[in-house]
């Protein structure tokens, strides 16, 4: 069985900087990614507000945070999933869909997974006009009517990008007003091709090969109305994917996401979370960047116990 000091279980912003921060510390670091390397920033479709990046694509910006990962030694292995973990014992392990792995500390940076509104249609045409990710499926909508549902940030940034390849992007709210960053906001207001549908919510997505038709019902008078899209881009937050480290007894709130103390452990030893996998308020790329190294360096000195640490 293949032993490392360091498994980091995701490589999003919080696995990738923990990666660079371990290595660097002289750990023999392995990070595992179910998927590619990148995580959600990959799927951002810009980003304004990462310091030192005015202005950059998501995926440019993982690329260079898996290239500097890389060149600090850090293994990556992209598509090998985690599919079981024991964490109790001094040693923990990690069975993988291709092996098993032993370390002596786990970092748990899995992120999150897209929420669905539960709607009539929405299974259905999963793929076939419903899509969760603007940057991923938007250039399939060029020239078309699209329709972005949610209130973040995540839906207006959505918007935003779609409003430069759709004819026409339609936003449904369930409230009257955005919970996303004024900047986002107020360059949302300057795009002549973007439609807000306040205070109504998707009653159900009709179609046939794929989707054609939206039904709206207006929140406070059951108001029907139908919209023709060829797309819905579902854009209501998160789940967090703590599910595995759940089963091996890692700690997580009532919405999954997993409890960390402010050195970013969890109530097992050896065992950190960081990025939007955790419990901590503020999802951003920054932050989790900041979680992923103080998971490093707390590990680092549970493995090596270094004399300026207690
Ligand atoms: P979010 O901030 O949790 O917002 C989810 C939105 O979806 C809210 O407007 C919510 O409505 C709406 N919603 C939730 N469930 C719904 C349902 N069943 N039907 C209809 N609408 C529903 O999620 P997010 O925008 O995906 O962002 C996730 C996190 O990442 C946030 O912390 C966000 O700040 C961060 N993020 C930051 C940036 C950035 O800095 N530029 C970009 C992307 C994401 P209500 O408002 O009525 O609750």
């Amino acid at each position: 069985m293949e032993k490392w000091d360091l498994i980091i279980i995701g490589a999003g912003a919080a696995g990738l900087a923990a990666g660079i921060y371990g290595s660097r510390s002289g750990l023999k670091t392995l990070i595992l990614e179910e998927k590619l390397a990148g995580g959600a920033t990959a799927d951002a479709p810009i980003v304004e507000n990462y310091p030192g990046f005015m202005q950059i694509s998501g995926a440019e910006l993982a690329e260079k945070m898996l290239f500097h990962c890389k060149k600090t030694g850090v293994v990556i292995r992209d598509l090998e999933a985690v599919t079981a973990l024991v964490l109790n014992g001094e040693l923990k392990k990690v069975k993988t869909s291709r092996t098993e792995y032993e370390a002596t500390a786990v970092i748990i940076a899995t992120g999150a997974h897209y929420r669905e509104i539960g709607v009539k249609g929405e299974k259905e045409f999963r793929g076939r006009g419903v899509s969760y990710c603007g940057v991923c499926d938007g250039p399939f909508f060029k020239g078309k009517k699209v329709m972005v549902v949610g209130g973040g940030n995540t839906a207006c940034a959505t918007t935003l990008y779609l409003s430069n390849l759709a004819d026409e992007v339609f936003v449904v709210h369930r409230r009257d007003a955005f919970r996303a960053e004024e900047a986002l906001v107020r360059d949302l207001a300057s795009k002549g091709n973007v439609k807000i549908f306040w205070n109504m919510e998707i009653q159900e997505i009709k179609g046939d090969k794929a989707v054609k038709n939206v039904v709206l019902r207006r929140v406070q008078t059951d108001e029907i109305r139908e919209v023709a899209v060829d797309g819905v881009f579902v854009q209501i937050g998160e789940y967090a994917n703590s599910e595995l480290a759940k089963e091996a007894g890692v700690e997580s709130d009532e919405e999954a996401r997993i409890k960390i103390d402010i050195r970013q452990r969890t109530n097992v030893a050896g065992v950190y979370a960081a990025g939007d996998v955790t419990n901590h308020p503020v999802k951003q790329i920054g932050v989790a960047v900041g979680q992923g190294i103080t998971a490093a360096l707390e590990a680092y000195a549970y493995i090596k116990r270094p004399y300026y640490r207690t």
